[in-house]
């Protein structure tokens, strides 16, 4: 299996939230610890998308290059832009809204996007605004 294929078998446990994080893990055996193995905090299904450890935020990138990528073939530039914009403030700092938008359709996209989630967003659950702004 090369590099992709892994990246692409991850996303896929990760969209469906079946990653075997260390939480998921102690559901079926008790014994097991809620932790991290990469920087020994408390691992959850979104841990993935915040975790710390260098590694872990190297490969992170690498999986939302490839979002990204997909994206970018239906979704308008300046739509692009500002969600790539959010996503890494709302990674950052899970509480974050966003922001008042000038521009109407982006501003109804986003919001449109808060109201499903932007969990959901990570797993392709994505606002049919975004795609209907071309
Ligand atoms: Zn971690």
């Amino acid at each position: 299996m090369n590099k992709f294929q892994g990246h692409r078998n991850s996303i896929r446990k990760y969209v469906h939230g079946w990653l075997s994080v260390a939480e998921m893990v102690r559901w079926y055996n008790d014994h097991e610890m809620t932790i991290c193995p990469c920087c020994r905090g408390r691992e959850r299904q979104d841990h993935i998308l915040r975790c710390p450890d260098a590694k872990a935020e190297e490969y992170r990138k690498e999986c939302f290059q490839e979002f990204w990528d997909q994206l970018e073939k239906i979704t308008e530039p300046r739509m692009l832009v500002a969600l790539k914009e959010y996503v890494r403030r709302w990674i950052q700092y899970p509480q974050y809204e966003a922001p008042p938008v000038n521009e109407t359709l982006v501003h109804a996209a986003m919001q449109a996007q808060s109201q499903i989630g932007w969990t959901n967003f990570t797993r392709g659950k994505i606002s049919k605004k975004f795609i209907s702004h071309q």
